[in-house]
This record gives C-alpha cells, structure tokens and sequence, in this order.
C-alpha cells in the first residue's frame, strides 16, 4: 500500500491511486489533462460549474474586483460588492430581509443552525434547543452540519462527538417496503412527522435540502412534500431551514427552488453555483421575522455570534453578482428546462441496461443507481471502489464521473448544449456497460 501523492485528496482511499490525472487548463464543458487528454466535466467540477469553464464575462470580473479591492473585512466596513449582491439575492428570494455571507456550503449550514437556535434565546424561548431533519440528508462535512445531516456512511466514526439530532424518513420511490405505493410511503412519513412536531415542544428547527437530497443519492421529493413540512411547521411553532446548496439557482430546474415548491423557510442557505463555479463563497438568507430578533442594546447580547476572515470576500460577491446577472442575460432557466428533456428522453435507454436499478432526475441532475442484478438490486461491487472503476472507465469514454458509492451522478455544467448532453448521456451509457465484466 503505497501512493507518492502528497496532496490528500477528498473523501479518497489514496492507497488505490498511484497518480492522479493533471488537470492543466479547462474551457468549455472541457477538462484539459498534461497527457493531452480531455474529459467532459460529468459533474460539474462537484455540482457547482454553471457556464463551463473560462467563461469571459466572468474572468474579466475576476481581473477587474481583482484590480482594486481584492479583500476587505465586513467588520466595522462595508463594500459595494456586498451591498449590491445582497440586494440581488433578496430580489430573488421571496420574503427573505437579510443576509449572512460566509465561504463554503457548511458554513452557511453552520450559520443556519446557530441562528436558528439562537433565534429562540433572543425571544426568551430556552426550551426549543433540538435540531430535526431528514434521514440520508447531507448538509456539509464540519461538525453542526454532519449533525444535522447525518448520513452513517460517511460519519460514523465521529458518531461520539455530533450532537443528535431528531431524524424522520424521507419519501422515496426505491427501496420503500414491499406492498406499499410511494404515495403511501410518503403520507407515513409526512405523518411521523407532523406527529412529533405536535407534541415535541422542543424542536427548534427543521432543517432540509430544497427539492431533492443530492448526496443523499438524489432522492427527488413527491410533489407536494416540502410544501407539506412547511406547512406543519409553521403550525408546530419550529422554523424551517432549508438547503438550496446543490439544488438551487437552476440545478433542480427554477431560479429558487422553495419558491417552485410552495414552501417559505425561515432561513434558506445557497451556494455551489453562486459564483458560477469559479471561487469559493455562499449566502444564508432569513426572514424580517428572525433577523428582527438579533437587534437590542449591545448589552443583551443579541447579535449573532458568528464571523469568518473572508466573510463577503469583494471578488466573490462581485464575481457572483457578474453570474447572477448571466442568468437573466442568457435566459438560463428556460435553456435548462429546454435542455433537461433529454435526461427524460434517454431515461429509459439508461433504465433497461441490466446494471441500472433505478434512475432519477430533475432538471441537470441524474442519478443512476447500479445494481449487481434488476431482481436483487444489491449494490454492485467490484475489487476496488466503484468510484475508482468508473471513473476509470469513464475516463475511457472521455467522460469525467465522480460516484457517489454505487449511484453515478450526471451533474452536467448548467449551460450545458443538448449537443453536450447527449455526449454525456452517450458516454455514460457505453462506460456502465463496460462494467459488467468487472464485477466481483
Ligand atoms: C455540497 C453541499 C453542502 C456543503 O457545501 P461545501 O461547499 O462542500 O461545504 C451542503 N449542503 C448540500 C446540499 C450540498 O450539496
């Protein structure tokens, strides 16, 4: 078990690489390798490109933030870049009054909690201190958020040192007891729900991806299920967070998923997409009703307790206010509506290959789920991890995957062309049935 790599790579057992493919340069839907080689970004160079790569618009907004305010704090300052992207947030955000920036997807689910739980303390509520959530939701890799999102997969090792939280089932389609439909799987679960809401008066907040579970393995929510939960916690007295991470601003098809779900949350976090995929930073937004409760003499201590170095950094936000206005510009929600009928075109070519168990998709996001056989649908396994062997295999196929354990994820750049897509769906179709003679 050796590996020369140095650099650690993420969620990898670095024993089974002994080198990892160099990416140089990138442009378009395309990954550019120092052997010459080139891959198709399948997943959007993790679920956050949205015009493809070394799009100008976007690299001369880098070049010109860049040129006269790199980095400044927001303590005790402000900057036109934050101030102008949060009135474009809250533009588009229906009912939200004001925002939190921070760096990444976990620290605006970090701020998501803290501001829920301290919301109760300013208004004088101690006993509203527990967290409820989904089962196989994912809300990000530090400590409050693999608490809330605990998926037993990847953190089960530091069980001991999350705090617990209140899980419910989340209504699927795949792999729901036998005899029963998914409209009744789905009613049981909303009623577990309501019922505990009802008598549990310690529930601060319900905190839920916004129209599918992403890493959860793409678990799209029936129709009516988060308009449901917002509903029964707006009766229950428990505010709703949601998580438009990885299901925002276009990727489940709508600008604001919560808006297309009937569902207002208290506090909503976006990020993933919101710089187009080129620098690292996200938003947490809330109603008038929970950002009110932080005001008071200093000496109550209401304000929120929480702060970064790059909070609101100026070439992020202007970078992602320059993306923001490529949305309208470019009419991109239309196009991705346009261009998702080809994963509903192709699903059933994809669904009668014997290794496919299932598939789903919304939007520009499949998930294909690989079974050893249609009547076990046990998971496939081969002699190393089946992201390793896909990958490999995609790369083949000049197509870049990263699974997610048995499900593979087509996560396509937003912009994608429908000429693109096909090459993605193609590619796809050719790497999962190369697979077959390397099963275990
Ligand atoms: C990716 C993701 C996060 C965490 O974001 P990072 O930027 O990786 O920290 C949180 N929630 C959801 C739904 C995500 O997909």
């Amino acid at each position: 078990m050796k590996n020369s790599n140095s650099v650690w790579h993420p969620n990898t057992q670095m024993s089974e690489w002994s080198e990892f493919p160099e990416i140089v340069s990138a442009k378009g839907m395309w990954l550019y390798d120092s052997k010459g080689g080139k891959m198709l970004d399948g997943v959007a160079s993790m679920w956050c490109n949205v015009w493809g790569h070394s799009k100008p618009e976007l690299i001369s907004e880098i070049i010109k933030q860049t040129k006269t305010l790199q980095h400044c704090s927001l303590f005790n300052l402000t900057h036109s870049p934050a101030e102008q992207l949060s009135k474009k947030l809250l533009n588009l955000n229906p009912k939200m009054h004001s925002i939190f920036f921070s760096d990444n997807g976990s620290t605006a689910m970090e701020i998501s909690i803290k501001l829920a739980l301290q919301y109760w303390r300013n208004i004088g509520e101690n006993k509203k201190t527990n967290i409820a959530s989904l089962e196989n939701g994912y809300h990000g890799d530090t400590f409050g958020a693999m608490s809330v999102g605990y998926v037993p997969e990847f953190f089960s090792k530091f069980r001991s040192k999350l705090f617990s939280t209140i899980q419910f089932p989340v209504p699927r389609s795949f792999r729901i007891p036998e005899k029963m439909s998914s409209k009744e799987y789905e009613d049981q679960c909303v009623v577990k729900i309501e019922k505990r809401l009802e008598k549990d008066n310690s529930i601060a907040a319900f905190v839920m991806e916004s129209g599918a579970q992403m890493a959860g393995g793409v678990i799209i929510y029936p129709k009516n299920f988060q308009r449901r939960i917002a509903k029964i916690c707006k009766k229950n007295d428990v505010l709703l967070v949601l998580d438009e991470i990885a299901t925002g601003f276009g990727r489940l098809g709508s600008m604001i998923e919560y808006e297309s779900q009937n569902s207002i949350p208290d506090i909503v976090s976006f990020g993933k997409m919101i710089t187009g995929g080129y620098q690292t930073f996200a938003a947490t937004l809330t109603t008038k009703k929970i950002s009110n409760s932080f005001l008071g003499e200093f000496s109550q201590m209401k304000h929120l307790f929480h702060g970064h170095t790059y909070t609101g950094n100026p070439t992020a936000a202007a970078l992602s206010l320059k993306n923001l206005e490529l949305y309208k510009k470019y009419n991109l929600i239309k196009k991705i509506q346009k261009t998702s009928k080809i994963f509903k075109e192709r699903t059933e070519e994809i669904s009668n290959i014997g290794l496919v168990g299932d598939v789903r998709h919304k939007g520009m996001v499949m998930g294909i789920e690989l079974v050893r056989n249609k009547k076990s649908n046990k998971p496939v396994t081969f002699s190393q991890s089946t992201n390793k062997v896909v990958f490999e295999e995609g790369r083949k196929n000049n197509i870049y995957f990263r699974t997610l354990g048995n499900i593979i994820m087509l996560v396509p750049p937003l912009a994608i062309s429908q000429k693109d897509l096909n090459f993605l769906i193609d590619g796809t179709i050719k790497t999962i049935k190369s697979l077959s003679g390397k099963l275990l």
